[in-house]
């Protein structure tokens, strides 16, 4: 990153790069974060003339996830209008938060914006020998998607929500879908998912209509969930990203 006597700090939480930095979004928010308790404290950023606008265009923010609790993860959400304002910057800022909380998809909704949005990159599904072929650079915005052709088959895997650290739950999901939805150059697409990449899709087009992993419990088991929740709700639970909580939760 640029040291000079015009760098200037921003004491607010944005992590702003320029993107002829010679290292990664994560290097900065590693190193600025460090010394730091709190997330998204101090970034740097050379306040040289002629550098403002294209920084704007690349401002970049980590977001802090809604955690379970908030009535915006229980919302069905809007479609997305195209051309809608900021969308590109939304969706930038989507990948930063997801790859800093270490997810393989986080959906509007999780970032406090109830409409039909979600990122997924199933990569690291995809690694090694072992991996599921269907997630090798399985990276994609899905706006306003439309699931369907859902197969019989069905599997049973467990699966975490970076809402609801701490907590993973068995989940049964047909095997395959298909999927039609609008990509970030606002093309139109259609995929056959199967295997890792179908979940992955399956779970966080849930999270446009509210649905979240522990509605998915046998009822005993939901019982069983509810003071985890709770104290999720509540804030009690650690998480290695940042996080908002809802307020008023008893
Ligand atoms: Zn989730």
């Amino acid at each position: 990153m640029p040291r000079s006597s015009d760098e200037i700090a921003f004491v607010f939480p944005v992590l702003i790069v320029h993107d002829d930095d010679d290292f990664s979004v994560f290097d900065v928010f590693n190193r600025v974060l460090d010394p730091v308790e709190g997330p998204l404290r101090l970034i740097h950023v050379a306040n040289v003339a002629g550098r403002m606008p294209r920084m704007a265009q690349i401002c970049r923010m980590i977001l802090p996830v809604v955690a379970y609790g908030d009535p915006v993860l229980r919302k069905e959400a809007d479609d997305v209008l195209e051309g809608m304002e900021g969308l590109d910057t939304l969706i930038a800022n989507m990948w930063e938060t997801m790859y800093r909380a270490e997810g393989v998809g986080l959906a509007a909704p999780q970032i406090g914006r109830s409409i039909r949005l979600f990122v997924v990159d199933g990569s690291p599904f995809g690694e090694g020998e072992e991996g599921d072929a269907g997630c090798k650079d399985f990276k994609r915005v899905m706006i306003n998607p439309v699931i369907f052709d859902e197969s019989e088959e069905s599997c049973d895997m467990e699966e975490g929500c970076l809402s609801i650290p701490g907590v993973r739950e068995p989940v049964t999901r047909p095997v395959s879908v298909k999927v039609e939805y609008y990509d970030d150059q606002w093309v139109l697409r259609e995929e056959a998912l199967t295997g890792i990449a179908a979940r992955i899709v399956q779970h966080e087009n849930d999270h446009l209509d509210g649905v979240m992993i522990p509605d998915y419990a046998p009822a005993l088991r939901k019982a069983m969930l509810q003071g985890k929740l709770k104290d999720i709700a509540k804030g009690k639970v650690p998480s290695d990203y940042p996080m908002r909580h809802p307020k008023n939760v008893r």
